[in-house]
């Protein structure tokens, strides 16, 4: 399977920053076809620059998030057929920032994860355990139950699923999970996808949380390690561009 790194500018960005660094990476690959399969989620304000910019290219494009609803009376909320007009190929859902900062539950982010799929658009679902969660012993129980809800929602589209492990204590923290570390938590969520899909292997599990240019390649030799997610260093083409190139 060929690996795939997106990357998650979060709420970063302007028109011109986006240009110059949308630009520089489009530079940097000089039209031969990256070593992965990449792709770039950014705010919703920016995602018909990205569509103007990116289309044709080796990059593809997605959100951030998505409503859990179809269309109507939900202010604020972006729907994913507005997504997949402006070209989206995937969204990320249930990151925990929401679950963090904006309340978002295992059945909501499930209904995002459902709703994403029925709209073409393919999520990529976050798990991770908090750093109390882990001193604590219940990395696995946690990781398991925040899948199982998608699991549940999606059912025999399983294999269409992204799934991102980031360790709530790894992300924008400079702690990254040793490549031993995340690699235990991947094979856990490759043999949950197993007892639910016939074809785990389709399914791409992320690594995300700190990764960077310099430990980007020993995160991705690990086995069920089948790409990245990539906050910091997707602000920044060179750094972006180098993980991408950890994945040959
Ligand atoms: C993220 O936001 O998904 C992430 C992994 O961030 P960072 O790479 O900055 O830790």
């Amino acid at each position: 399977m060929r690996k795939l790194i997106a990357g998650n500018w979060k709420m970063n960005g302007s028109l011109a920053a986006n240009a110059a660094l949308l630009q520089a990476m489009l530079d940097g690959l000089g039209g031969k076809t990256p070593a992965a399969d990449m792709a770039l989620c950014a705010p919703a304000p920016y995602l018909a620059q990205l569509q103007s910019l990116l289309q044709g290219s080796a990059i593809a494009w997605g959100a951030q998030d998505v409503s859990s609803h179809e269309q109507g009376a939900y202010t604020g909320e972006v729907s994913v057929a507005m997504l997949k007009e402006l070209g989206c190929r995937y969204a990320i859902v249930g990151h925990s920032e929401r679950r963090q900062y904006h309340g978002e539950t295992d059945a909501l982010v499930a209904a995002k994860a459902q709703r994403a799929l029925a709209g073409g658009v393919t999520p990529i679902v976050c798990v991770g355990e908090t750093l109390a969660e882990r001193d604590a012993g219940e990395t696995e129980r946690v990781v398991k139950r925040q899948l199982a809800a998608v699991i549940h929602a999606v059912a025999h589209c399983t294999s269409e699923i992204v799934v991102a492990y980031e360790p709530v204590w790894a992300i924008g923290t400079g702690k990254t999970a040793s490549p031993e570390q995340a690699q235990q938590v991947h094979a856990v969520l490759r043999a949950q996808l197993a007892a639910a899909t016939e074809h785990p292997e389709r399914v791409h599990i992320l690594y995300g949380g700190s990764m960077n240019a310099a430990n980007a390649a020993s995160l991705l030799a690990q086995p069920d390690i089948d790409g990245g997610l990539i906050g910091g260093a997707s602000l920044k083409a060179a750094d972006f561009l180098q993980i991408v190139a950890s994945a040959a």
